[in-house]
């Protein structure tokens, strides 16, 4: 199909100058020769001068995507290119200790609006945009023959896909998936629920986070807040963690925190599974412990959450560092990409003189390998942790 051409209004074209994949409509003139959503289209300035080459959907407030800062044509063989260079980028990840990550990050691999994941032999797909659903069946047939997987399961429930015009698409799409499929991280066994987990089925950004916190958990009572499927937990375990108590509001998430300390041998271990909010677990129980992990779900979806976000935020990490024992450490996360990496440390600043307590930056945590970000795009960049000790 011969792409749609996009005017800009003239002066709009600041962004797209500096990188920036995102083309907002408040920038956008008129679009010309279109016909379906998602088909490919090229972008010119108010006067007609090339800028890019991306996919189109007027129903979007992102109205395109840039894919190609260069005049070329967006077919099948381009995103063949861009996916197989993606696969090659983890090599640095997959190995015998760790069978699973992130295998295309959407912008961050300059796929805007495709995440493909993949656990163990088989992948897990999300589609995010029109542009993306446009060349679906290529991109099924390219992660068939690049990655000859054992099963394929679409994901594509995301909040994001409403705003693109999308409905949902979810279930399995090639080979067999009857449950849960069992993955190896850092040497660590855990089951995935691809069906019906949150986001594909695993936190895998937390990876390198979760290898860390077993460096520091041996001997520990630890307390994983917002466990999901218990992966702190287990890291924890495996590192002779004394006792580790996992706190989630979902039962199905516990069911399987419980399954995957089994799975790694960890029967004996003194471990405790709260079905609870974390906010009422904090009010009735007061500790103390040697390590917190404190990983909540994003507070601020939007801009305009930020600030009650933030208020969120510190009052979780206040209490927590009130509830540890001398020398204990902290390790907390936001995902929201709206709290940015300055306001994050702003929190944690604000909690630790709030809790009267001294505290000592051990690190500093971010995306791992497999979930790079464009820095002309910092839409991308979400995932911040800080690990602190107390006095
Ligand atoms: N640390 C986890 C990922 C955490 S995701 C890992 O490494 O895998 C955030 C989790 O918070 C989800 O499992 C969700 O069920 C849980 N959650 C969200 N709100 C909650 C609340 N108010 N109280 C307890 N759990 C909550």
């Amino acid at each position: 199909m011969e792409p749609a051409k996009i005017y800009l209004k003239p002066g709009k074209d600041k962004s797209l100058r500096n990188r920036n994949p995102w083309l907002f409509s408040g920038a956008v003139d008129r679009v010309e020769e279109f016909e379906e959503n998602g088909q490919p289209a090229e972008i010119m300035t108010a006067h007609g001068g090339f800028l890019g080459m991306g996919y189109v959907n007027p129903e979007s407030q992102i109205v395109c995507r840039v894919l190609s800062w260069e005049k070329q044509e967006i077919d099948r063989a381009f995103l063949e290119e861009r996916i197989r260079a993606s696969i090659g980028r983890r090599a640095m990840v997959l190995g015998d200790s760790t069978d699973s990550c992130r295998v295309v990050n959407s912008e961050g691999d300059f796929l805007p609006g495709l995440i493909v994941d993949q656990y163990g032999a088989g992948i897990v797909l999300q589609i995010l945009t029109a542009g993306m659903e446009f060349f679906r069946d290529d991109i099924l047939g390219i992660l068939r023959d690049e990655l000859h997987p054992a099963f394929i399961v679409e994901r594509s429930d995301t909040a994001s896909r409403r705003e693109e015009g999308l409905e949902e698409r979810t279930g399995v799409i090639g080979g067999t998936v009857d449950g849960p499929v069992e993955i190896v991280e850092n040497g660590r066994r855990f089951r995935v629920d691809v069906l019906r987990g949150q986001k594909t089925g695993f936190y895998l950004d937390q990876r390198e986070s979760r290898r860390i916190v077993g460096s520091l958990a041996g001997g520990k009572r630890v307390l994983n807040l917002f466990s999901y499927t218990g992966g702190f937990s287990v890291y924890a375990a495996a590192a002779g963690a004394s006792e580790v108590i996992s706190v989630d509001s979902s039962g199905p998430a516990l069911d399987l925190a419980r399954e995957n300390m089994a799975l790694n041998g960890f029967d004996g271990v003194s471990a405790r599974y709260v079905r609870s909010d974390v906010f009422d677990f904090l009010n009735a129980e007061s500790g103390p412990w040697d390590l917190i992990v404190l990983d909540p779900p994003a507070f601020a979806a939007r801009k305009a959450q930020v600030d009650q976000a933030a208020r969120g935020y510190k009052d979780l990490n206040m209490r927590c560092l009130r509830k540890l024992a001398p020398g204990g450490i902290l390790a907390t996360y936001s995902c929201s990409h709206h709290v940015d990496r300055t306001l994050f440390r702003q929190i944690a600043y604000s909690a630790a003189v709030d809790a009267e307590r001294d505290t000592q930056v051990i690190v500093q945590t971010a995306h791992p390998l497999d979930h790079p970000f464009d820095l002309c795009h910092k839409e991308g960049e979400y995932l911040k942790g800080i690990i602190l000790r107390v006095r």
